[in-house]
């Protein structure tokens, strides 16, 4: 099949009789008549559902459908974007490892893995992604066992060259982790370009319509656990009476790792409800990734010919500098969101929001609703002009999301704003 049907499809296939729609198994607990059944669940010989913490079979239709999307041997649903990246780090990673991660990801998860994993002793190095490879291996270390970068980040909307990020991790021997949150694999499937793992915030386009919090881990099935660098899974765990995972699970390793003992510890679960939620908005995924890439170049155009804008980011621009990286990665268009520095500074940018009639103020990226954010007056009000520029923020600079309501509407909107600017 092809994604457009895989995102109505896959997943879920009912029997003759049962329901066409995905049902929602609103049960933490499931039923077994023997102590041999459940035995043998517990000593991970059989699958089955036991407890919804691990599994459920509706968080289970989902991951099995992102886990096609995506061309990945498994998936592994979350509480949350950020419960996805934390679980996917701590599934590889121990106290004394380190991880080279671009220096544009998400501030989520720049926190993430420069505060919070650090304190657990995890140390990160934050690179410059537009340096040549030369530069960049300075930043590894014997003890590097993860590369990680966005394939379009948010907000700074720079593009991840995925190929020569993959082939710079597995000349260490390392894996490449790519968080897909903005592209989705209806725009882009890093999996075709070498990377080994992808994290997702579902709570962006893949739910789409910002009801639903979620995340997603997904397994490629081809990096070598075994490569001698990766005792978590080559090492007797314990917990399953010594089981080896490498051995036991061969090219599932990792996705079952990151269920049957991070899952099982840490309790980052996505919920049936969620799980349907977000399987509903996948559904339309392939129809409103097309639109928002659509509508956002027609107003990232219109803004590139105001008289009250600065500056346009949007890298399905001619003039952006990530354009050559877009056309590989992106062809099929560069999702929904831009950002650009109006006239007049802070104030300005403020000026802006404040004129907008349609458009709302939210701090949410990506679902069918136009939003804007304006960083200097909100999420980084503290800062000086000084400070703002040394985190590369203009005191101007707007993030719109352009949703799905008529392009005529969102592009009048911005445009009587403007004038006010
Ligand atoms: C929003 C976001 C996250 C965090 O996801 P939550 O679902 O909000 O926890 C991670 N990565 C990217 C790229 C995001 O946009």
């Amino acid at each position: 099949m092809r994604i457009e049907s895989r995102c109505i499809r896959a997943g879920y296939t009912p029997g003759s009789g049962e329901p066409s729609v995905l049902p929602i198994v609103q049960s933490t607990t499931f039923r077994y008549t023997s102590t041999a059944d459940v035995a043998a669940l517990f000593d991970l010989t059989r699958t089955g559902f036991f407890y919804t913490r691990l599994a459920n079979p509706t968080v289970d239709a989902l991951e099995k459908k992102v886990a096609e999307l995506e061309g990945g041997v498994g998936a592994m649903a979350t509480s949350s974007g950020q419960a996805a990246l934390f679980a996917a780090v701590v599934t590889m990673c121990r106290a004394g490892d380190h991880i080279v991660a671009s220096s544009t990801i998400y501030g989520g998860s720049f926190n993430l893995l420069g505060a919070s994993l650090k304190r657990l002793g995890i140390d990160v190095t934050f690179v410059d992604q537009t340096l040549p490879d030369a530069e960049l291996e300075k930043a590894f270390r014997p003890n590097t066992r993860l590369v990680m970068g966005e394939t379009l980040a948010n907000p700074a909307l720079t593009v991840l060259d995925i190929e020569r990020f993959a082939d710079l991790a597995h000349r260490h021997n390392v894996p490449l982790l790519v968080d897909n949150t903005f592209a989705t694999p209806c725009l882009c499937r890093p999996f075709d370009f070498g990377a080994d793992l992808i994290s997702h915030s579902t709570s962006k386009y893949m739910d789409g319509h910002a009801v639903q919090l979620g995340g997603m881990v997904v397994d490629s099935g081809r990096f070598n656990w075994a490569n001698g660098l990766y005792p978590e899974f080559t090492e007797p765990d314990p917990t399953y009476h010594g089981l080896v995972y490498t051995e036991a699970f061969g090219n599932m390793a990792f996705i079952v790792k990151a269920r049957v003992q991070i899952m099982r510890d840490y309790g980052c679960t996505q919920t049936a409800q969620g799980a349907f939620y977000t399987d509903l908005g996948l559904q339309t995924l392939p129809l409103r990734m097309a639109a928002h890439s659509e509508r956002a170049l027609a107003v990232a155009r219109f803004l590139e010919g105001s008289d009250a804008v600065e500056h346009v980011n949007y890298p399905g621009l001619e003039s952006s500098p990530d354009h050559a990286l877009a056309q590989k990665y992106l062809p099929g268009g560069c999702s929904g969101v831009i950002s650009f520095v109006v006239k007049g500074g802070r104030e300005g940018g403020a000026r802006f929001i404040d004129s907008l009639k349609m458009t709302t103020l939210e701090v949410h990226v990506a679902d069918i609703r136009t939003c804007t954010l304006h960083p200097a007056s909100s999420t980084h009000r503290q800062l000086s002009d000084e400070q703002l520029r040394e985190c590369g923020i203009e005191p101007g600079l707007i993030r719109l999301s352009v949703g799905l309501e008529h392009l005529d509407d969102i592009i009048e909107d911005v445009a009587q704003a403007l004038a006010h600017v």
